[in-house]
C-alpha cells in the first residue's frame, strides 16, 4: 500500500495553510477530497484520519492470511452505466466490480429461497419456491415501478404515507417473501413498519435494473483505491490522526486541533466525522444558533450489532456467498426495545463472489446481527467501556452461540476453525468513532441535516447527511466538492 503515511511532526508543511481540511478517508471524505484534487491539482487539501486505513465502514483486515470485510458488502450504482460509476469513471475513477447474484439465499424452516437480482430469474424462483404468490409479486413490482414513475411524473403517489409492510401485503401473503424483501428496510436499519413503500419500490427496482456489486479484491481495496486515486492527484492524507477541535475565529472555522495537540490550518473544513461530535464537541454547541445544536443533538441514531469473523481449514464453496438463517421480521423492533436476538443471522464469504480472495488454508466467513448498544451493561464492559476479562469471556460465550447457529447450516464448523473473532458495538464505535457504534449513521428515515451548517466555511459529508449506505456517502462527498469548488475555490 502506498498512502502518503506523512509522520505527524511537522504540521504546517512548510508553514502553509491547506484550501480544505476534510476530517475522515470514509466514502464521504474520500468522494469530497477525490473531486477537489481532480477537478483542480493545484488545490492543498489533506484527509485527517484517525485509523490507520482509509475506507471507514468500507473496510477490511486480514488475519493469519484470510481476507475479512468488516462493514458493507455490497454496493448499489456500480454497473457499467450505474450513476455512481459513471461519476467515478467522468474523474478518471475506475475498479473492477462483480455482480452479487442472487442477491441473499435464504435457509427458512422448510424451503430455501433466493432473492436474484434480475426479474425473469426472482419471477421463476418465486414460482418455482411459492407458486401462489408469484401472480401477486408480478403486481408488486409492476406497482413499484409505478410509483417511481408517478413520482417523477409529479403525480402524487397513494402510497405517500404507507409503510413497506402494508404495501407489501396488498400483494403478497408468504411470510417468508415478505421477510425476505426486508431485507431493504434491514439496510437502513429500519423496521417494515418505519419504513417508507416510496423508497422500497426505489430500492427493489435499482437492484433489478442496475444490480448490487462488489468491488474486486473485496471493500478494502476499493477503500485503498480511491485512496491512493486522491493521492495521486495531489492529496495527503495523514493516518493516525484524530481530530479532537475545530479551532473558531471570529464565528469562522481557521483549522483543527488533533487528539495530539498537532493544528493544521485550513480555509475550509470538510467532516466526515460522526455529526454529533462535529457539531457538539469538536466545535461545541456554543458557536451555533440553539435550534441547529438541538436538531442535531436529537437525532436518532441507527442500530448498532455484532459481527463474527472465522477463518477455517475448510472449502465452503458449496455455500452461497450471502445468505441468512431465520425468518424474523421483528428483528430491528427487538433491538430497539433492548433485547438481544440471533432469531436471523446473515452470513458472508467474501471468495465465493471473488475467488481472488480465498486462503492457501481455506476460507473465511462472517455472521452479523443486529443488537442493542447497551446490552448487558455494555456487553460486560461496564459504562466506562474497559474490555477486562468479563467483556472478553462474553465474547467467546457470544461467539459459541453465534457458530451453533451457524452449525445448523455449515454442520460440524466448530471443528475447523482457525481464526475466531467477535466485534461488538463497542469495537464498532471505537473504529469510525460513531456515537453509540452505528451501522449506518443516524438513522436514515427522519430529518437529516444539510451539509451546509450555520458556520459557512464548515461543510458536512457522508451518511450523517444523505443516510445510509456507501453510494450516498460517496456522492455527498462528490457533491460538496462540487458546491465548494464552484461556489468558494473556483
Ligand atoms: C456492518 C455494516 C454493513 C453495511 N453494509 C452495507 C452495504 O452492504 N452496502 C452499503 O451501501 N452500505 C452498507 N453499510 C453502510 C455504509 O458502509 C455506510 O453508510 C458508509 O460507508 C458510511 O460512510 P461515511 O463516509 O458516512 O462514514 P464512515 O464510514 O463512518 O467514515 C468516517 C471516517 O471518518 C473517520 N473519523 C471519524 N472521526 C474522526 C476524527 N475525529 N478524526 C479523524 N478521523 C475521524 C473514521 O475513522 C472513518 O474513516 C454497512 C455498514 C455496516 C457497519
Amino acid at each position: 500500500m502506498k498512502y502518503l503515511l506523512v509522520k505527524v511532526v511537522n504540521i504546517h508543511l512548510n508553514g502553509s495553510i491547506y484550501d480544505v481540511i476534510i476530517i475522515g478517508a470514509g466514502m464521504g471524505g474520500l468522494g469530497a477530497g477525490i473531486y477537489l484534487q481532480t477537478k483542480n491539482s493545484n488545490l492543498k487539501t489533506v484527509i485527517l484520519e484517525q485509523h490507520t486505513q482509509p475506507g471507514g465502514y468500507v473496510t477490511g483486515f486480514k488475519r493469519k492470511g484470510f481476507y475479512f470485510d468488516g462493514g458493507a458488502e455490497g454496493i448499489m450504482g456500480m454497473d457499467d452505466s450505474g450513476s455512481l460509476r459513471l461519476a467515478l469513471g467522468e474523474l478518471g475513477f475506475e475498479h473492477k466490480f462483480l455482480r452479487e447474484d442472487p442477491l441473499e439465499h435464504y435457509y427458512y424452516e422448510d424451503k430455501e429461497f433466493s432473492l436474484y437480482t434480475t426479474r425473469e430469474a426472482l419471477l421463476k424462483e418465486i414460482e418455482i419456491q411459492y407458486p401462489d404468490q408469484k401472480e401477486g409479486f408480478e403486481r408488486f413490482l409492476k406497482r413499484c415501478k409505478s410509483i417511481i414513475q408517478e413520482q417523477q411524473n409529479g403525480k402524487p403517489v397513494p402510497e405517500q404515507n404507507k409503510p413497506y409492510i402494508e404495501f407489501i401485503k396488498e400483494f403478497v401473503t408468504s411470510e417468508d417473501i415478505i421477510d425476505a424483501f426486508n431485507l431493504f428496510c434491514l439496510w437502513f436499519g429500519a423496521t417494515p413498519s418505519e419504513t417508507p413503500a416510496i423508497h422500497i419500490a426505489h430500492i427493489i427496482i435499482g437492484v433489478l435494473e442496475e444490480g448490487v456489486f462488489y468491488p474486486k479484491g473485496g471493500m478494502q481495496a476499493f477503500s485503498d483505491h480511491l485512496a491512493d486515486f486522491y493521492v495521486q492527484k495531489g492529496g495527503k492524507i495523514v493516518y493516525k490522526s484524530m481530530v479532537r477541535k475545530i479551532i473558531m475565529n471570529k464565528g469562522r472555522t481557521v483549522g483543527v486541533k488533533l487528539l495530539d495537540g498537532i493544528t493544521f490550518e485550513g480555509k475550509f473544513i470538510i467532516s466526515n466525522a460522526d455529526v454529533k461530535k462535529t457539531i457538539l464537541q469538536y466545535v461545541g454547541k456554543q458557536y451555533f444558533p440553539e435550534e441547529y445544536w438541538q436538531s442535531i443533538d436529537e437525532l436518532r441514531q441507527s442500530v448498532t450489532g455484532i459481527m463474527l469473523f472465522l477463518g477455517v481449514d475448510v472449502d465452503l464453496s458449496k455455500y452461497p456467498s450471502h445468505f441468512q438463517i431465520g425468518c424474523d421480521l421483528n428483528v430491528v423492533e427487538k433491538v430497539n426495545n433492548n433485547e438481544f436476538t440471533l432469531d436471523k443471522l446473515a452470513i458472508r464469504i467474501p471468495s465465493n463472489i471473488d475467488p481472488s480472495l480465498k486462503s492457501q488454508k481455506g476460507d473465511s466467513l462472517l455472521a452479523f446481527i443486529f443488537q442493542p448498544y447497551n446490552w448487558e451493561n455494555y456487553w460486560r464492559a461496564g459504562p466506562n467501556l474497559v474490555r477486562g476479562d468479563e467483556y472478553n469471556s462474553y465474547k467467546e460465550e457470544l461467539t459459541d452461540k453465534l457458530i451453533t447457529k451457524i452449525e445448523s447450516v455449515i454442520p460440524r464448523l466448530r471443528e475447523h476453525i482457525i481464526v475466531k473473532e467477535l466485534a461488538t458495538p463497542l469495537t464498532f464505535e471505537r473504529y469510525v468513532q460513531v456515537t453509540d457504534g452505528a451501522w449506518f449513521g443516524p438513522f436514515s428515515f427522519q430529518e437529516l441535516p444539510s451539509f451546509k451548517t450555520p458556520i459557512d466555511n464548515l461543510f458536512l459529508v457522508g451518511s450523517s447527511i444523505k443516510g445510509s449506505g456507501v453510494p450516498s456517502a460517496l456522492r455527498s462527498g462528490l457533491e460538496v466538492g462540487k458546491y465548494l469548488l464552484e461556489k468558494h475555490l473556483s
